[in-house]
């Protein structure tokens, strides 16, 4: 494994590998970058089947953060953990604070968050031994589910999408199909009822939908039936890759913006082919970003109104990306690459001009 290497391919300017036998933790750090301030990311725990590929989790994932958080206006650089092991059976307290120590230890360069594999509780071990962790329970001090604030940041971002796509930013009578009832689809319909749209909805959990068509009114197909929908604007916010080789040619939709990660399969490719056929694609790491402000506002002091108004910015960020697209004719997700990288080498600039004491 040719460590230096792979960090070089992406940038990276730190990776902390992490060894304590007496609590079996087996870590990686990624630190991306601290350029606009110490790098923000969760920590996931995966029975990962190599090194190899811990590795390339973290280095992938961290420079995500990066961009994700200079994208969205953030004072945060990109970082991102992983714990080698199974969240079923390997966690203890002692795995979780000797982690924290060690995240105490980097001084600040890195803020740690919860991940994937990671719950509540283990946040509060790591919390012990660090003040370097934001996005906690509610009931231990922190934010608690930032989805209200993600779903806040994805209603501005498909009315941003509206605007460039019809001139308005009206979303009074368009048909939006959400895909996923679930902590984020299920505010986010809230907010599309508000607005006047028609909402169709679908959700692989049967209770879920009929919470969501009792509170709303609004209409439910079955899963599959989501990516014919009859809609103006898709709104993924449960899984991956939706946009594929498969789905594609289903799509009547005029608009695709939604919370989910990673929604084209291919990004190159898929991002290409949506150019193509004149789908408006919001890229889901700006639009979903509510999260990550969330979690930022709750390290610098929590406020809920301050984390949606920053929220509601997303509307102007995304205006920008399309500009940006349109100008220079590539694809929005090759944009929102170029807005963010625009940003961090202007602050890095800035950084420059002196030293802060
Ligand atoms: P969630 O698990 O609460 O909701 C996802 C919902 O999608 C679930 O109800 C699940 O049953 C449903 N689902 C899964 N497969 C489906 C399918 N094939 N068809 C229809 N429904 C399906 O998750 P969430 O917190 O609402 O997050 C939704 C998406 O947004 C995820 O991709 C997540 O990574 C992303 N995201 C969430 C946040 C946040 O603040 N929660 C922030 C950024 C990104």
């Amino acid at each position: 494994m040719e460590v230096f290497a792979a960090m070089a391919e992406r940038d990276h300017e730190e990776v902390i590998f992490i060894n304590h036998p007496p609590s079996g933790l087996k870590a990686i750090i990624g630190i991306h970058s601290t350029e606009l301030g110490p790098a923000l990311g969760g920590t996931r725990m995966w029975p990962y089947k190599s090194e190899a590929e811990a590795l390339e989790d973290v280095l992938r994932l961290s420079r995500g953060m990066t961009y994700k958080a200079a994208a969205a206006g953030l004072n945060l650089g990109g970082g991102k953990a992983v714990i080698m092991g199974d969240p079923k059976t390997d966690k203890s307290e002692m795995l979780f604070r000797a982690f924290g120590r060690f995240v105490q230890g980097l001084g600040g360069r890195y803020i740690t968050a919860e991940d994937v594999g990671i719950c509540v509780r283990d946040m509060d071990w790591v919390g012990m031994e660090t003040e370097y962790v934001t996005g906690i329970d509610e009931a231990l001090g922190g934010s608690g589910d930032p989805s209200p604030v993600t779903a806040a940041g994805t209603f501005h971002g498909i009315r941003a999408c509206a605007k460039k796509r019809w001139g308005s930013d009206t979303l009074s009578g368009k048909r939006v199909a959400v895909q996923g009832l679930g902590h984020v689809g299920y505010c986010l319909v809230e907010h599309l009822v508000a607005a006047g749209a028609e909402v169709v909805g679908c959700d692989i959990d049967d209770k879920l939908a009929a919470d969501a068509a009792d509170a709303f009114g609004i209409a439910i197909v079955p899963p599959n039936a989501i990516y014919s929908a009859d809609a103006d604007i898709f709104a993924p916010c449960a899984l991956g890759a939706v946009v594929n080789d498969e789905t594609l040619p289903l799509f009547k939709f005029e608009i695709i913006a939604g919370a989910a990660n990673n929604q084209l399969r291919d990004e190159e490719r898929h991002g290409d082919l949506l150019e193509e056929r004149g789908i408006l694609h919001a890229p889901d790491y700006v639009i979903n970003a509510g999260g990550l402000i969330s979690v930022a506002n709750e390290y610098e002091g929590h406020s809920l109104n301050r984390a949606v108004n920053q929220a509601g910015g997303i509307y102007d960020t995304l205006l920008a990306i399309f500009e940006i697209a349109e100008k220079e004719n590539i694809s929005t997700n090759l944009a929102s690459n170029r807005l963010a990288e625009a940003r961090i080498r202007a602050i890095g600039e800035n950084n420059r001009i002196f030293k802060r004491g």
